[in-house]
């Protein structure tokens, strides 16, 4: 499981870089910073990562780590199932770092360019990237997201036949820590 997410991971992280590049945007973060938006994570694969990734951390930094998730879910899920978003910093970020940012997931890893995603017999859905990138004033460099989905949905497949975990997953980062 860990080298087939492993190699999916770095392949996404090199092509966000290199698109990037050729936009010459540098992330150095914002006022509007993604750690703060209500992102929703649907695979228990990726959910496995990143908690593998935290079980590597010490347990001082783990128990802070989980203080702040839990105070993430009773902010954002006051009264309210399905959550509202509320800006409120990942438990995972600190002063402006991700604390497990080589195990962060998908999305973590996506955000921020213009996309496209596209289904079959479907328009492709388009993202125009984040504020910080003015990406508007610039010409659209084709970054599809497709093949990266197509991707995580095979590696989900086989980790939930292999795991027995075959439940719908929707998840914030805060909720994957804190249940197992
Ligand atoms: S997992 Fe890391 S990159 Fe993703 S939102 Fe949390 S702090 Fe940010």
């Amino acid at each position: 499981m860990k080298t087939s997410i492993l190699i999916l991971y770095q392949s996404m992280d090199e092509t966000w870089n290199k698109i990037a590049a050729l936009y010459q945007f540098q992330c150095t973060g914002c006022e509007d910073n993604c750690c703060k938006s209500l992102f929703f994570h649907h695979t228990h694969v990726e959910k496995a990562y990143l908690r593998h990734g935290f079980e590597q951390l010490g347990s001082d930094k783990k128990n802070e780590i989980l203080s702040r998730a839990e105070n993430y879910c009773q902010q954002t899920f006051i009264k309210n199932e399905t959550g509202k978003s509320r800006k409120i910093m990942c438990p995972l970020n600190e002063k402006g770092r991700c604390l497990l940012y080589p195990y962060r997931p998908m999305i973590c890893r996506l955000h921020g360019l213009p996309h496209e995603i596209r289904k079959p017999g479907c328009s492709p859905l388009t993202g125009k990237g984040c504020s910080a990138g003015r990406f508007g004033d610039k010409a659209y460099i084709t970054f599809d997201r497709t093949p990266f989905y197509q991707d995580m949905a095979r590696i989900e497949a086989d980790y939930r036949q292999t795991s027995k975990k075959t439940c719908k997953m929707k998840e914030t980062v805060a909720q994957m820590l804190l249940s197992p």
